[in-house]
């Protein structure tokens, strides 16, 4: 054709040769993508778009490979996980020589006060297998407080000088539900056990701003690394986890204007913190090009693992505990004064809730603050949204409420959660295939730092259901399983919908933020059981490629 078209401005990035998987039901197949200004400027034939390019063009060619929207990840806490990624790492450490000398080696490189933490050590690995104590790592760690703990999570090391800021010494009175490990004269040894934690926890001082910098820009390497562009960051667990997001938030801030974030980031807030929130006029989807405030996020109840999520019938296996509302949900009438008013400053609410009793007491509350505060486009959304009852599911459609669950738990959780809560009550858990059937909205994420960020092994756990032990190879519930394009939708356009930001992301479409992510394989013809073992070639943010693999990876400080 010889038609002369509309001039496209400069093209920077042109993909070529690929499979181009839309998430756009206008244009569902593709081969080739052109961006320009940070955006989609067309999706289309490769023939075509090659002759866009121009003396600055990036021009990738595909073979073949699959392009899907980049990976928003709808559930992350993203310091916490960062944190962990800079912190030491004793995983390896398989004798107290080696353990002392990994310590020696972090404690040298790094700021004298800083508090040592996380680690995951492993004493089984050492023969023999003794726990290790304060007075291997003292001469290490003069300046150094220490706090790390075993892989599993349930016992702390600490040594002397982590000790003494907490003020713990001989005289220390053991906590029920935890223990203190003493030597013959009962002096503490270093290891604190489950419940005993807290002697050592109270002590860790608010995280500067230099370790948060840190945390936060290993974390966006990290999530690059794995094919993800967006998070929803819902905030720092803990203590003072409110406080420290706050300071996360500030940090998130400094880095954008530096445009050393190049992550897009929705953050949320503790709901108590809504009044300063709306006082200050700042409402959903406050908003740079990176950063954004979310939901206000407030809970409704604990965790499976622990017991403490709240359903209506007992435990199978702890028949005396149906677990427990979380403090807020005590005060239920408060907890609905908080949220109405917050929907009311034109906020946008996320509450945890896992048990089926929880589930069905924050739906009710959803329902009563629709009907108090009228019907507009609010997006609450249910976090975990993890045990429902069946006639729970098409609430969440007809309430328009959100399920913002995480796939990867399933496979996680799946190994156990039949004995704790029996067989009927597994049914419908993580029941994405009936809350998609429903109509409702579902949003995936991964939970990072609690589980990994990968949305491939998010996708592979959606579609197969295969728990992490191998003990159901058709799938744990196979009945809930979705297909690799439902999948894929929750974890970009339902993503998108969550934060609301699905006019912007989530689809590969002219006009859409070029945010996108190239796969070594198509995930769609391939078993789904081998999608773990497909790789993140590349990271696509605003056209720009953030992330190769076997490209030597610029660290950005
Ligand atoms: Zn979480």
């Amino acid at each position: 054709m010889s038609q002369s078209r509309t001039p496209f401005p400069e093209i920077e990035l042109l993909l070529l040769h690929g499979r181009v998987w839309t998430c756009d039901p206008r244009s569902p197949a593709a081969d080739a993508m052109a961006v320009s200004g940070g955006k989609i400027v067309s999706v289309g034939g490769s023939a075509e778009l090659a002759a866009l390019a121009g003396a600055g063009t990036r021009v990738v060619d595909l073979q073949g490979r699959l392009v899907l929207p980049g990976f928003n990840d709808a559930h992350v806490h993203f310091y916490m996980g960062g944190d962990t990624l800079t912190s030491i790492d004793l995983r390896d450490a398989a004798s107290p020589a080696a353990f002392r000398e990994t310590m020696r080696r972090f404690a040298a490189t790094h700021p004298r006060g800083e508090w040592i933490l996380h680690g995951s050590w492993d004493q089984e690995r050492w023969s023999p297998a003794e726990l290790p104590t304060a007075a291997l790592i003292d001469g290490v760690t003069p300046d150094h407080p220490v706090w790390v703990n075993r892989s599993d999570g349930h016992m702390l090391l600490a040594n002397s000088l982590a000790m003494r800021l907490a003020g713990v010494d001989r005289n220390t009175a053991d906590v029920a539900g935890g223990e203190i490990v003493r030597d013959a004269e009962g002096h503490p040894t270093g290891v604190f056990k489950d419940a005993a934690a807290r002697l050592v926890d109270h002590a860790i001082p608010m995280p500067s701003q230099e370790r948060i910098r840190r945390a936060i820009l290993a974390a966006q390497q990290h999530a690059f690394r794995y094919g993800v562009t967006s998070v929803q960051d819902m905030g720092v667990l803990g203590t003072r986890g409110g406080e420290t997001m706050v300071e996360v938030l500030r940090m998130y801030q400094a880095l954008d204007r530096e445009g050393a974030l190049q992550l897009r980031i929705s953050a949320h807030l503790p709901l108590p913190e809504w009044r300063r929130l709306g006082d200050a006029g700042i409402a959903a989807c406050f908003r740079s090009g990176r950063l954004q405030l979310g939901a206000v996020k407030s809970f409704s109840d604990g965790s499976l693992g622990s017991t403490t999520a709240w359903f209506f019938e007992p435990y199978t296996d702890a028949p005396h505990t149906s677990g427990l509302p979380s403090e807020e949900m005590l005060d239920e009438e408060g907890m609905y004064r908080n949220l109405r008013d917050a929907d009311r400053a034109g906020l946008q609410i996320a509450i945890h809730a896992i048990g089926d009793r929880a589930n069905k007491e924050v739906l009710d509350l959803c329902g009563r603050l629709q009907a108090e505060n009228g019907r507009r486009d609010r997006r609450i959304r249910i976090e975990h949204a993890q045990h429902l009852r069946p006639e729970d599911v098409q609430r969440f459609a007809e309430l328009n409420v959100i399920a913002s669950v995480q796939p990867y738990h399933c496979i996680d959780d799946g190994r156990w959660a039949e004995k704790r809560i029996g067989v009927k009550r597994a049914r419908t858990t993580y029941a994405f295939r009936s809350l998609m059937d429903a109509g409702a909205a579902v949003a995936f994420g991964s939970d990072w730092w609690v589980a990994p960020i990968s949305p491939l092994l998010g996708i592979y756990a959606a579609a197969t259901r295969r728990t992490i032990d191998g003990q159901f190879p058709d799938g744990w519930v196979p009945e809930e399983k979705i297909t690799v394009a439902q999948a894929v939708h929750a974890y970009t356009m339902g993503a998108a919908y969550a934060s609301g930001e699905e006019r912007s992301k989530g689809s590969l479409a002219p006009g859409k933020l070029a945010d996108a992510v190239v796969l070594s394989e198509d995930i769609f013809s391939i078993d789904p059981i081998r999608i773990p073992e497909v790789q993140v070639d590349m990271t696509i943010v605003d056209g720009t490629i953030v992330y190769e693999r076997g490209a030597a990876q610029e660290v950005v400080s």
